[in-house]
């Protein structure tokens, strides 16, 4: 009866979250706001609940500054229901496009909603996400490296 509570009362009340928490993805762009994923597959292939499809496409001429490299992703999607937050999607990314974040996936009532496309997962160009707090400093250390072609 005087044991302390194994729950909270959400939402008044939430618990404290971990630094490293793997909740909604987000894919990122480069310093000049060109979407980074390049649709290699490598995110999907290593998904364990195979929650991740993709379509790729050739960039355009005169779509540079909204892609990064040739190859991206058209179509972009995540099934957060079968999704178990991982996070081997992000390791598996050779371009630092996806990553995961301390942002809850909001509840609903209908499956379909629950299938996030690029509109909820790419970042938009005015509201970035920082996740550099969320990467281990080899990493970071990695990323300066320019000579790597992804590090440009
Ligand atoms: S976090 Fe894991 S389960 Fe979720 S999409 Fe990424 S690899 Fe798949
Ligand atoms: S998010 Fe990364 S691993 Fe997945 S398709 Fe894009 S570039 Fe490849």
């Amino acid at each position: 009866m005087f044991k302390k509570h194994a729950t909270v009362r959400y939402p008044e009340k939430t618990r404290e979250f971990s630094e490293i928490y793997r909740g909604m993805h987000v894919l990122k762009r480069d310093d000049k706001g060109a979407e980074r994923c390049t649709a290699c597959g490598l995110c999907a292939v290593s998904c364990p609940a195979e929650a991740i499809t993709m379509e790729a496409a050739e960039r355009k001429k005169g779509e540079e500054n909204l892609y990064r490299e040739e190859k991206y992703a058209a179509k972009y999607e995540i099934n957060m229901l079968r999704c178990i937050f991982c996070g081997l999607c992000e390791e598996a990314c050779p371009k630092e496009a996806i990553f995961l974040t301390d942002r809850i996936v909001t509840t609903d009532y209908g499956r379909d909603s629950f299938v996030y496309g690029k509109d909820k997962l790419v970042e938009p160009v005015d509201a970035r996400i920082d996740v550099t707090k969320r990467q281990t400093p080899e990493v970071l250390e990695f990323k300066q490296q320019k000579k790597l072609s992804h590090n440009r």
